[in-house]
């Protein structure tokens, strides 16, 4: 990867599981040929290494210890072609698929609510997107409009109503009960939202209601925002 002289144009983009924020995020960085980063698969992926390594996830003192081996690597290509361009990896395993199975989900709040876990996390974001090599990144999670890049030209928020959220949620996780799916998603939003407020805008971040939109008109939304603050 190439580091360019000057920052990239951060487009911050914040929500609540389910609201659509990594698809959405993703398809607008490939419309603008922009990287896209990921910023839960951190989360995920240092929730799977505690677990590998049979760690208690609410041991704080334990997950903060095992933060310098945690050797995290992720793509930051948006086109989906080359999977070592895309991927999650942590050293040599790739763990694209594992970190999205309900036993890491489960635990990843824990993880992420560590304050030491959140600075870290934080700096290896910013890392990334200085060196991603291209003109703009788009940046995801639940923290990126208020403390990962709060000076970002474009922040939103993206929501969609409860119901929508959860549907979405169980089109994805085929052979889970929806009532299942459900309950995971509020439990780990509402401890998620004791550590940061993503259901709120924060002055100055734009809302993007998906309730009635279909993913293209989301995406749609999305650039509009972007154009109207950056003139891309
Ligand atoms: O976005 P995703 O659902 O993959 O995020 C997984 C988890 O990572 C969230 O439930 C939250 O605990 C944590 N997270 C966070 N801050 C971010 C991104 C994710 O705390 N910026």
């Amino acid at each position: 990867m190439t580091e360019l002289a000057q920052t990239p144009i951060v487009v911050a983009v914040d929500g609540p599981a389910g609201s659509g924020k990594s698809s959405v995020s993703k398809a607008t960085a490939r419309r603008l040929g922009w990287a896209y980063l990921d910023t839960g698969a951190a989360y995920r992926a240092l929730s799977w290494y505690v677990v590998q390594r049979r760690l208690d996830p609410t041991d704080s003192a334990a997950v903060i210890d095992a933060l310098p081996d945690f050797d995290y690597r992720i793509g930051t290509d948006p086109s989906g072609e080359d999977p070592a361009e895309t991927g999650v990896f942590v050293g040599d395993h790739d763990v694209t698929d594992a970190i999205r199975e309900p036993d890491v989900t489960a635990v990843v709040s824990a993880i992420a609510r560590v304050p030491e876990v959140r600075a870290y996390l934080t700096q290896l974001f910013r890392d990334i997107v200085r060196r991603s090599g291209k003109p703009g990144v788009v940046v995801e999670g639940r923290d990126i409009t208020t403390v990962v890049f709060p000076d970002a030209p474009v922040r939103i928020l993206l929501t969609a109503d409860e119901s929508v959220r959860i549907a979405r949620r169980s089109a994805e996780l085929i052979g889970h009960s929806a009532a299942h799916v459900g309950e995971a998603l509020l439990r780990r939003d509402a401890a998620d939202s004791r550590v940061v407020d993503f259901m709120n805008a924060a002055d100055g971040v734009t809302t993007v209601d998906s309730t009635d939109l279909d993913f293209d008109q989301t995406v749609d939304a999305v650039i509009q925002v972007v154009q109207k603050e950056t003139h891309v």
